[in-house]
């Protein structure tokens, strides 16, 4: 993120949009949580960060049909299996950077 604002020659960043799907084996609220830690003393020092939980589409190998899932019932609603793939999930996007140029 750093790099992103270095190259657009933004003198701060004032508000990060992140989109971290269910599936990316990150914890939204740790991803925060580090975020804070490390923003200290750099163009990220006042940045807010917004985090999007975008939604889990997943395939039915065994019907071919794709629906939205959520991590509580992964199940096809069609024919009730739990044989899927992931569609949409494992995102882990930086969507947009705010700034104030120099
Ligand atoms: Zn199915």
């Amino acid at each position: 993120m750093e790099n992103a604002a270095r190259t657009n020659n933004l003198k701060r960043v004032v508000r990060v949009v992140l989109e971290i799907g269910q599936f990316s084996g990150v914890e939204p609220e740790l991803l925060r949580f580090a975020f804070a830690a490390v923003k200290n003393g750099t163009v990220l020092e006042q940045a807010e960060i917004e985090i999007k939980i975008p939604p889990l589409l997943l395939y039915c190998c065994e019907c071919r049909n794709e629906y939205l899932g959520e991590l509580a019932d992964l199940c096809c609603p069609v024919c009730l299996k739990e044989q899927f793939k992931i569609v949409r999930g494992r995102e882990m996007l930086v969507k947009t950077i705010e700034g104030e140029l120099k």
